[in-house]
């Protein structure tokens, strides 16, 4: 498969040929930067970690050109910034045992614009050629445009291919908004509380980003610990890392729903839970 920019990098951490890398994948993630797949799609990470009967691929969209930067990294350019990006994309897909890594190299403009055709006809392209069985990308409800953006291409370009070679399901997963605010019953909760060692090893990669002055590393072991302890109030803790996503199947099942419509059903059943709490608990008139 050739890739669409000039720029753009297919990586295969154990060098098989890269027809053979995209047609053993079971499980994709679609993320928008450098950084996201390890942080909201580590299920995928974990569920072929080790094993010869599935295989994750990564493909990251923008080119992550624009991020902050701080300490050894404050001197470099947006060129340099994105050459240091695709090197930690490497070594992540090295920790992690990914099938490959594809960098797309798109601008966080680009991705953006809602008329833009290349990113869903190369996504569309890639999904027929790995037709994996689960998809993972950002959650319609992140607060990062360029996310929300990716996400919305994700869709477009499964429901471009044939339903045949559609995956079996798709989950919208958790970077800038986490995805505790779901009622319980929408809540698809993934345990990812094996080898946190890698867990943790898959986002220390990211040195620019984290030496950059944010702890990614920490904050999302954090929030995986905090979504397995507050999950049920009346529980024991059967798992010590929980991430949460909202499930997207639908929206690829059935063509006709639009993606406003399909959250803002998630969002009526938040207020009508809450709702209905204080109306249950309140002294009349009180
Ligand atoms: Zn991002």
């Amino acid at each position: 498969m050739q890739l669409h920019n000039t720029g753009a990098e297919f990586f295969v951490p154990d060098g098989v040929d890269p027809a053979t890398a995209l047609a053993r994948t079971t499980h994709l993630a679609v993320g928008a930067h450098p950084d996201d797949i390890p942080i909201m799609a580590y299920h995928g990470i974990l569920e072929c970690f080790g094993r010869d009967d599935r295989w994750f691929l990564g493909v990251t969209v923008t080119d992550g050109a624009g991020s902050p930067r701080s300490d050894r990294y404050a001197d470099h350019t947006d060129g340099a910034m994105r050459l240091v990006r695709i090197v930690e994309e490497r070594k992540a897909a090295a920790a992690g045992e990914y099938t490959a890594a594809l960098l797309l190299d798109y601008t966080s403009l680009a991705a953006k614009d809602p008329d833009g055709r290349s990113i869903v006809e190369e996504l569309a392209a890639i999904l027929d050629a790995t037709h994996p069985d689960v998809l993972y990308t950002h959650n319609l409800a992140d607060k990062h445009d360029t996310h929300v953006a990716v996400a919305l291409r994700t869709i477009e370009a499964v429901r471009a291919i044939g339903p045949d070679r559609r995956p079996r399901a798709m989950f919208g997963c958790e970077v800038w908004r986490d995805l505790d605010w779901l009622v319980d019953s929408d809540k698809v909760a993934f345990d990812v509380s094996e080898r946190q060692n890698l867990a943790a090893a898959l986002i220390g990669v990211y040195d620019s980003r984290i030496s950059g002055g944010k702890r990614y590393d920490q904050a999302t072991a954090g929030r995986r610990l905090a979504h397995a302890t507050f999950s049920e109030s009346h529980a024991v803790d059967d798992a010590s890392a929980v991430i949460y996503a909202m499930d997207l199947t639908p929206l690829i099942q059935q063509p006709s729903l639009e993606p406003a419509q399909y959250v803002a059903a998630h969002l009526d059943r938040l207020r009508s839970e809450i709702m209905e709490r204080i109306a249950r608990l309140q002294r009349p008139g009180g």
